[in-house]
């Protein structure tokens, strides 16, 4: 049986993945500092003898005394409100947590996927996003601390796979969302949906005409393992083709929770990108993977998961 280090594991995605690691009869040694993560993410597995967790920073170097066959590196602040408020640990987890968490899988000799992101691509010029588009990103503005600590993340990560002979996959992960979001972190899904249970008026930002396309997080789970266990090295896009405008999500929302609140608007944060949508021809050639839950559908499962108390905060 495989063991699997997940960095982050503590956080929304990586929780998710330690849950579907362990219920494939994988062993799982979960690593976070829980900066943005929660015990409570893990609290249903840590009595689990095939789960381990550790709290530790991955800034600084550390050490895991038993053999790893995966590494997922998923440590890193993700959402525009802890990013901002957190640049500098942004910087540091992409750059030093990578630095280290590549040098542990190439002394496991095991095989390592990046966590990146749709970000690099910036506010793309190229619509929808295939992975041979190079990103337009604004470096110094203040999500430049992101989306560069992100692409010099994955420049690392290539030169550990060609200097040292590392074994590394790169996923870029677009927009995801389910249970365990945490209510005010400031993503549009948990926003929204906080609002609605409120009973208070939806906040888009800008004209609210700018797209996202969202993935449910059990489709996003399943292609991160499947290009975990395949052999590609190069980056791959995982998300949700089906792309929506903030306003239409903003009504999908409300369609779901049943509820009539109203939507107001607000000023549209700085170097905002206009579109995001994956090109998942990629994924869809090389693991046979396309997303299977619905907008609709992945909403209701949230607030299933969640609790209609938690998500309203
Ligand atoms: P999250 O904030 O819930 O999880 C990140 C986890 O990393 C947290 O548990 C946090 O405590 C931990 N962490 C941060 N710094 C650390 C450090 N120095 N040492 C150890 N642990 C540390 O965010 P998430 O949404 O689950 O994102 C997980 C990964 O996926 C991130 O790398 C993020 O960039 C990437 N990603 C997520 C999305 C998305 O839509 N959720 C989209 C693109 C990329």
């Amino acid at each position: 049986m495989p063991t699997c280090l997940v960095t982050g594991g503590a956080g929304f995605l990586g929780s998710h993945l330690c849950d579907e690691l362990l219920a494939r009869g994988h062993r799982v040694i979960c690593i976070d500092n829980l900066e943005t993560g929660s015990l409570q993410n893990i609290t249903h597995i840590r009595d689990s003898e095939q789960f381990k967790f550790l709290h530790c920073d991955i800034i600084e170097p550390y050490f895991v005394d038993e053999p790893v066959d995966f590494v997922y590196h998923l440590a890193s602040p993700a959402s525009p409100i802890d990013y901002l408020r957190l640049p500098l640990h942004t910087l540091k987890v992409g750059s030093y947590g990578t630095h280290h968490t590549l040098g542990l899988a190439k002394a496991k000799r095991a095989r390592f996927l990046l966590a990146s992101t749709s970000e690099v691509y910036g506010d793309p010029q190229q619509h929808p996003q295939s992975e041979s588009y190079w990103g337009h990103v604004n470096p110094i503005g203040p999500r430049g601390v992101y989306d560069e600590a992100k692409r010099y993340a994955e420049a690392l990560t290539m030169a550990y796979r060609r200097q040292q002979g590392v074994d590394t996959a790169i996923v870029r992960i677009f927009n995801t969302y389910g249970a365990r979001m945490r209510p005010r972190d400031g993503r549009a899904i948990p926003t929204f949906l906080r609002q609605a249970l409120q009973d208070r008026p939806l906040t888009v930002f800008g004209d609210g005409s700018q797209t996202r396309s969202f993935c449910y997080v059990s489709d996003l789970i399943r292609g991160l393992i499947a290009l975990a266990e395949s052999g590609y090295h190069e980056p791959v896009n995982i998300g949700n083709p089906d792309e929506f405008t903030l306003l239409e999500l903003a009504e999908v929302v409300l369609e779901v929770t049943d509820t009539s609140a109203e939507i107001v608007f607000d000023a549209l944060p700085t170097d905002d990108p206009k579109q995001r949508r994956p090109d998942i021809t990629l994924a869809g050639e090389l693991l046979g993977w396309k997303p299977q839950v619905a907008l609709r559908d992945g909403l209701k499962l949230t607030i299933e998961h969640s609790g209609t108390d938690v998500l309203a905060g």
